[in-house]
């Protein structure tokens, strides 16, 4: 992989026309091991947000021996770079084929479920290889209900009291238990996991069976832009969520219980930005080689402000307005789909023009994972870059208000 400095000089180096992928490997070690460090249990990094072979190995490198997995193509991207990693097959409502083969062939002894029909399916499995059931361990997954950008809850989790007979039955069985929830994506009050925790404590003082784990999932925020005429919106910090969820699992009597959690956004997404071209301009729009049905529809689903980093084309000579004003330009994808348009804009000096290229940042989480090949557009261009897309003089669509006043 070719490796520069920043983006700017791998679009200066490379003229690129087609989008590129900057990765930044110190970075993702660097997060990966924050989050470690902060959370008091076993981090298992959710493999759906970014599956990229290089993220895997650079995880692994940094550490991170526990990976959540949800289908038999994450089973194998994660052996194949982590032969001794302990994986969670947490997803509520698998083929009968997946669950033999992670029991069988991957040795997955942790999954989780939300439902006594999907007991019974493991179950059958179990028996039919001869498996004994106290060596493996099921988390029942808890429905849960708060504000995330990304709602997950109305599709997975039982009731509480439902939550309940599951933990029971299982136990009865004579399966390990857990509890698990997952309260959505890019939370951004930690009143949520208090939420879901008093539920599971709820839960498990009425099911009074042993419990072998407690699975707090995912959805810690990562830092995106916003509009830069108005106030940074208050955005806990990781340290913060970290610190309430500590006070909480205490509060709520979980601290003999051994801890997961799943990060996946906050782990991965600044570990990469993208490089793309601005390849018209039309008035305040700009139309781009990329969109949401390729790294952009995390941004699209979720209305995530991006933090763009203008990287003017130098061969361009002539240039109108201002460039010191900072413009909202709607955004359209390469794609001829009419709603790849992008829902929010790019803050952007006024000059950018056709023949720019724009440095998106934060865009590791749910964007290489989430390409299709829709209108034969397929970004798969990577390059290393070693300064952290944040380093330096604030992009665009990410200054603070105090940057925005000078
Ligand atoms: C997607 C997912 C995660 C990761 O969520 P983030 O918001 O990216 O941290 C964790 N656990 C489960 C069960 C998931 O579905």
């Amino acid at each position: 992989m070719q490796r520069f400095p920043t983006a700017q000089d791998a679009a200066m180096a490379l003229r690129p026309d087609a989008p590129i992928y900057c990765f930044r490997p110190d970075v993702l070690t660097q997060d990966a091991r924050n989050f470690m460090a902060a959370f008091p249990g076993e981090t298992a990094y959710a493999v759906k947000t970014n599956g990229e072979r290089l993220v895997l190995e650079t995880l692994a490198k940094a550490g991170v021996d526990t990976f959540d997995v949800a289908s038999p193509g994450e089973f194998a991207d994660v052996r194949a770079v982590a032969p001794k990693a302990t994986m969670l097959y947490m997803h509520p409502i698998k083929a009968q084929s997946d669950i033999n083969l992670a029991l069988q062939t991957y040795g997955i002894r942790t999954m989780s479920l939300d439902h006594e029909d999907e007991v019974a399916k493991i179950l059958r499995i179990v028996r039919a290889l001869d498996l004994d059931p106290s060596t493996i361990t099921l988390f029942i997954r808890l429905q849960t209900k708060g504000h995330a950008a990304y709602e997950l809850s109305k599709k997975f989790g039982a009731a509480p009291a439902h939550a309940v007979e599951l933990l029971q039955r299982c136990h009865n069985i004579g399966f390990k238990v857990g509890l698990c929830f997952h309260v959505g994506s890019q939370i951004e009050e930690p009143e949520t996991y208090e939420r879901a925790l008093a539920s599971a404590s709820w839960v498990r003082s009425r099911a009074n069976v042993p419990l072998a784990g407690l699975d707090v999932g995912g959805g810690f925020p990562a830092e995106y832009g916003h509009d830069p005429r108005k106030r940074k919106p208050d955005m806990p910090s990781l340290g913060e969520i970290m610190g309430r969820l500590r006070t909480d699992i205490e509060e709520h009597g979980f601290s003999d219980v051994p801890l997961v959690a799943e990060p996946g956004r906050v782990v991965v997404a600044r570990a990469f930005s993208l490089i793309v071209r601005v390849l018209l301009r039309k008035g305040r729009r700009l139309y781009i080689n990329d969109g949401i049905w390729a790294s952009l529809s995390d941004s699209w689903t979720g209305k995530i402000t991006l933090p763009a980093r203008f990287i003017p084309d130098p061969a361009r000579k002539r240039r109108n307005g201002d460039p010191a004003k900072i413009t909202a330009f709607r955004v359209c994808g390469a794609t001829c789909d009419s709603v790849d348009i992008l829902s929010r804009p790019f803050w952007l000096p006024e000059t950018v023009d056709t023949g720019d290229w724009i440095e998106i940042g934060h865009i590791g989480a749910y964007s290489l994972s989430l390409r299709t090949r829709f209108n034969g557009f397929y970004p798969d261009t990577f390059v290393e870059v070693t300064t952290p897309f944040d380093a330096g003089e604030a992009p665009e669509g990410y200054a603070s208000l105090e940057t925005m006043a000078d």
